[in-house]
C-alpha cells in the first residue's frame, strides 16, 4: 500500500494511492496519518478496504508530507562508506545519530527555502523509515516488525550551520522545508528488503548522487534496534538513514544550492520528488 496526505499545507487529508495511480480519499476511515493514528493495526484496517470504494481525488492536487506532527525526526550520519570517504570522515564504529527539528518536515514537491544568508545548503537523497510500533530495547531480528513503512527523504543540510557554527548538527538540518518526505509511505510488505533499493538525485538536470541502500554501513534493522537502546521510538517517528556519495560538499570544488536551482530525486519503488530552491 501507498499512503499519502493531500491538500493545502496544514489542511491535508489522508489518502491511499490505488493501483491505477489515483489518489483515494481515506478521511472517512482515519482522521489523519499522525502519531495518534499510525499503527500496525491501522495498516490491517486499511488493507481490508477496497480503494475503489473511496472517493477519487482530482489529479494535480498538492501532496503533503505523508505523516503529520511527528514526535521525532531522527537522522543517521555518514552511513554509506563511500559518502564518508568523500567527506574525509572515517567510517564510524557506531551509528552517528542526530536530529532534524520535526518542524522541517515538508511536502515532497514543495519549494526548499534557503535560510537567510545561507551559502552552503546541500542535498542528500535518503531512505526514511516510519515507525509503526513502540520500540524499547528491540532486538535486531524483531526490528523490521516495528516499521510502518518507508519513504523517500531529502535530508537538506546547511553545511556552515552544521559544521562551522559550534555544533550540534541539528543547527544545519532543521530549517523550515529542510525535510521533504514522500510522496508516500510504502508499506513494508510492498518494499520487501529495504537494503537493495537504487537511489538518485539530480541538480538542475545533472546527476549528482547515485547509490543503493545495499551499501549502508548500518542497516535499517540495526539502526532501529540501536536507537531503541537509547530512546523510545514511538509510532509516527521518522528515521532518515543516511546518504550515498555525490553531495555538493564532496565535489571539488564544493557546489551548493542557490536560488532557482531544481532538485529531482528518487528511490526505486518509493517514488520521486522535485523541489525548486527559493532564497528567503
Ligand atoms: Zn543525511
Amino acid at each position: 500500500m501507498k499512503l499519502l496526505r493531500f491538500g493545502e499545507l496544514g489542511l491535508e487529508k489522508p489518502g491511499i494511492l490505488d493501483g491505477n495511480g489515483v489518489i483515494r480519499d481515506a478521511s472517512s476511515i482515519v482522521a489523519d496519518y499522525s502519531p495518534e493514528t499510525v499503527s500496525l493495526e491501522l495498516l490491517s484496517i486499511l488493507r481490508d478496504i477496497d480503494p475503489a470504494t473511496l472517493p477519487a481525488v482530482p489529479a494535480g492536487v498538492r501532496i503533503g508530507a505523508p505523516v503529520s506532527r511527528i514526535g521525532h525526526f531522527i537522522a543517521i550520519g555518514l552511513n554509506y562508506a563511500d559518502h564518508a570517504a568523500e567527506t574525509g570522515a572515517p567510517i564510524p564504529n557506531e551509528p552517528i545519530v542526530f536530529s532534524k527539528a520535526p518542524s522541517c518536515l515538508s511536502g515532497p514537491n514543495d519549494d526548499v527555502l534557503l535560510p537567510k544568508g545561507s551559502v552552503k545548503s546541500d542535498w542528500e537523497v535518503e531512505l526514511a523509515v516510519v515507525i509503526g510500533k513502540r520500540c524499547d530495547y528491540v532486538e535486531e531480528r524483531d526490528a523490521l516488525d516495528h516499521v510502518f513503512g518507508y519513504a523517500l527523504c531529502n535530508d537538506v543540510s546547511e553545511r556552515e550551520y552544521q559544521a562551522e557554527r559550534g555544533g550540534q548538527w541539528i543547527k544545519g538540518k532543521s530549517a523550515p522545508t529542510f525535510g521533504p518526505l514522500g510522496p508516500w509511505i510504502v508499506t513494508s510488505d510492498e518494499v520487501g528488503d529495504p537494503q537493495k533499493l537504487d537511489m538518485f538525485l539530480d541538480v538542475n538536470g545533472k546527476r549528482a548522487q547515485t547509490g543503493n541502500t545495499a551499501t549502508m554501513i548500518f542497516t535499517v534493522r540495526q539502526i532501529v534496534s540501536y536507537l531503541s537502546q537509547f530512546m523510545i521510538l514511538e509510532p509516527g517517528d521518522v528515521i532518515t538513514t543516511g546518504t550515498p556519495p555525490g553531495v555538493g560538499l564532496g565535489m571539488k570544488p564544493p557546489v551548493f544550492l542557490k536560488d532557482g536551482d531544481e532538485m529531482h530525486l528518487g528511490i526505486a519503488g518509493l517514488g520521486e520528488q522535485r523541489q525548486k530552491v527559493v532564497a528567503r
